[in-house]
C-alpha cells in the first residue's frame, strides 16, 4: 500500500456535509448497510453517516443485534481488566470540563516513587496486571522524566506473585523525542483522547492553555507513530461536542492512521463526561442521553471490528454489562481517579478528576462478569509475544485470535483466582474455567487450559500461549 506522509487533518467541510446526506436516510438504505456490516465487510463514511440517524426502534434493534454477533465473532465471550493509576494532578491546564484543572484550588501533587510502589502494590493485590498510567499536564513538575521514572517503578514492583505486565499510558500530546523514550521503556499502548474534534468547540473548551493547540494535539497520533510505538488509543470525550460529528471525525482518523502507517487505533475509548469539581454539566449542550450513546459505541463496533474498545467506570454496572454485549471489550474495574486514591481510598477519602459510576470491586466485577458467561482476562501476553500494531491487526481480521486469547483468558483469571481469591472463589472458578475450555475444539489448546490449572495451583506463573 502506498503510504501517505501527512499528518491528520479535520475534514470539517466534508463531515457536514456527510451528516447532511445522512439525514435522508432511508429504511432500505439502513437494512443494507447492516447487511453488509454482519458479512464484516468495510463500511463507508456515508454508511456510517446513515446509522447516526438511525430512529426506528426495529432497526435500531436490528443494528445491535448486528454488533453483538460481530463482537462474539471477533472477541467471543472474553473481558480485559485494567485499572487506572493517577501520578500526578499538577497541570497547567484550563480545561472547562475537568476537575483538574488549573483554576481549581487544591493541594496538588504527584506520588514520589514510595507511594507509586506502594499505590501498585495495592492494584497488584487486587489481581491487576494491566494499568493505565494518567497524570495532568504540567512540563515542569510533571515532566517525561518523571513518567519514565514512574514506568520503572511500576514494572519493577512486586506484591507476592503479583507484577504489572503492561502499562498504557494516558500523558498529554508530547514530542517525537518523548514518545521515542516512552516506547524504549515497554510501554502497551498510548492512549489519548481527543476530547473533541470539532475545533471551534476544542479551542472553547481549552481556554488558555497548551493543551488548546487543536493541530498539535490531532496530530499526536502521528508523531507517537512516527516514534515507532505502534499500538495507539484513542477516544471522544462525548458530552462536549455534536456526537455525530465526533464519530465521523474518528473514523476519518483510524483510516488515516491505517493509510500513513499501516495500522489505525489498537482500542477506542467513549468516555462521556461525568460531573467533577465545578464543572456544571448544565453548560454542555450536547450531553449525550443513555440510547443515543448505546447507538455511538453500536455504530464503532460495526466500523471498526477489529478496534478493542473500552469502558471505564464513568458507566454504571448496567450500562457496562449492557455494552459489553455490543461492543466493548475491555473494562477497568475497582478504579480510583485520585492522586494517590487507592491509599486514600482504602483510608475512605475521596480524591477524583471527576466521578465514578460504578463503584464495585474487581472480586464484584469479576463475579457479576462470569455470571454473565464472561471470561475475565487479565492476559497481557500480545504485547509481550509480539502481537501489536499492523501483526496483531493481521491475526485479528483472520478471527484466529480466540485460539490464544481465550486459553489465556482462562489461564489468566484462574491464576487471579489461585493468588486473590478464597476457597469459595477459587471453587467457583475452576468450575468455571474447566465449563469453557469444554468448548474448546482443538485439544492441544484444551489441555493446555487444563494443564494449567495443575500447574498455577503447584505455584507456576504467567503461563501464555
Ligand atoms: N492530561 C492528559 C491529557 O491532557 O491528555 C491525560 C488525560 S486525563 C488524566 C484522562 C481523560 O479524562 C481526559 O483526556 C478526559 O477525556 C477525561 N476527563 C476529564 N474530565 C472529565 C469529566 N469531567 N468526565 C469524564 N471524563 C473526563
Amino acid at each position: 500500500m502506498e503510504r501517505n506522509q501527512e499528518h491528520m487533518k479535520v475534514n470539517r467541510e466534508e463531515i457536514f456535509r456527510l451528516l447532511e446526506e445522512g439525514k435522508k436516510v432511508t429504511r432500505e438504505q439502513i437494512l443494507d448497510i447492516l447487511e453488509r456490516a454482519k458479512r464484516k465487510e468495510k463500511i463507508t463514511h456515508l454508511d456510517i453517516a446513515r446509522l447516526l440517524y438511525i430512529e426506528d426502534q426495529d432497526l435500531i434493534q436490528e443494528m445491535f443485534e448486528v454488533a453483538g454477533k460481530i463482537k462474539r465473532d471477533v472477541y467471543g465471550n472474553r473481558v480485559v481488566l485494567f485499572a487506572p493509576l493517577y501520578v500526578s494532578d499538577f497541570c497547567v491546564n484550563n480545561c472547562v470540563y475537568c476537575g483538574y484543572k488549573k483554576e481549581n484550588q487544591f493541594h496538588r501533587r504527584k506520588l514520589t516513587m514510595d507511594e507509586v510502589r506502594k499505590e501498585v502494590m495495592i492494584l497488584e493485590e487486587m489481581g491487576h496486571k494491566r494499568l493505565a498510567l494518567e497524570a495532568g499536564e504540567d512540563p515542569v513538575n510533571c515532566d517525561i522524566e518523571y513518567i519514565l521514572e514512574c514506568i520503572d517503578t511500576i514494572y519493577d514492583t512486586y506484591n507476592k506473585n503479583g507484577k504489572i505486565r503492561r502499562i498504557n499510558v494516558n500523558i498529554a500530546a508530547t514530542t517525537v523525542e518523548n514518545y521515542r523514550r516512552l516506547k524504549e521503556k515497554g510501554i502497551g499502548t498510548y492512549i489519548l483522547f481527543q476530547e473533541t474534534f470539532d475545533e471551534e468547540v476544542y479551542r472553547r473548551v481549552h481556554p488558555n492553555c497548551i493543551k488548546g493547540n487543536y493541530e498539535y494535539h490531532t496530530t499526536a497520533f502521528d508523531r507517537a507513530m512516527e516514534a515507532g510505538i505502534e499500538d495507539v488509543g484513542a477516544g471522544v470525550l462525548f458530552g462536549l461536542a455534536d456526537p455525530r460529528f465526533e464519530v465521523l471525525a474518528l473514523m476519518m482518523q483510524n483510516e488515516h492512521l491505517e493509510k500513513r502507517f499501516g495500522v489505525g487505533f489498537h482500542t477506542i475509548s467513549v468516555p462521556r463526561l461525568r460531573p467533577a469539581e465545578r464543572v456544571n454539566l448544565e453548560t454542555f449542550p450536547h450531553l449525550l442521553d443513555d440510547e443515543m450513546f448505546k447507538k455511538i459505541v453500536t455504530i464503532i463496533r460495526i466500523a471498526v471490528p477489529y478496534t478493542g474498545m473500552i469502558l471505564s467506570t464513568r458507566e454504571s454496572a448496567e450500562m457496562r454489562e449492557l455494552l459489553l454485549k455490543y461492543g466493548i471489550s475491555q473494562v477497568s474495574a475497582g478504579s480510583c481517579t485520585g492522586v494517590g486514591g487507592y491509599e486514600e481510598h482504602i483510608k475512605g477519602k475521596q480524591v477524583s478528576q471527576f466521578k465514578l459510576a460504578d463503584e464495585r470491586s474487581p472480586r464484584q466485577v469479576i463475579e457479576d462478569l462470569m455470571k454473565a458467561g464472561y471470561i475475565p482476562s487479565y492476559c497481557t501476553s500480545c504485547y509481550r509475544t509480539g502481537r501489536v500494531g499492523e501483526k496483531f491487526m493481521e491475526i485479528a481480521k483472520t478471527e484466529k485470535i480466540h485460539n490464544m486469547c481465550k486459553p489465556n483468558a482462562l489461564t489468566t483469571l484462574l491464576e487471579y483466582a489461585v493468588d486473590y481469591g478464597d476457597e469459595e472463589l477459587l471453587q467457583k472458578v475452576e468450575t468455571f474455567v474447566r465449563e469453557q475450555a469444554s468448548e474448546i475444539e482443538n485439544t492441544h489448546i484444551r489441555n493446555f487450559v487444563l494443564k494449567n490449572i495443575d500447574k498455577l495451583k503447584a505455584g507456576e506463573r504467567d503461563l501464555y500461549l
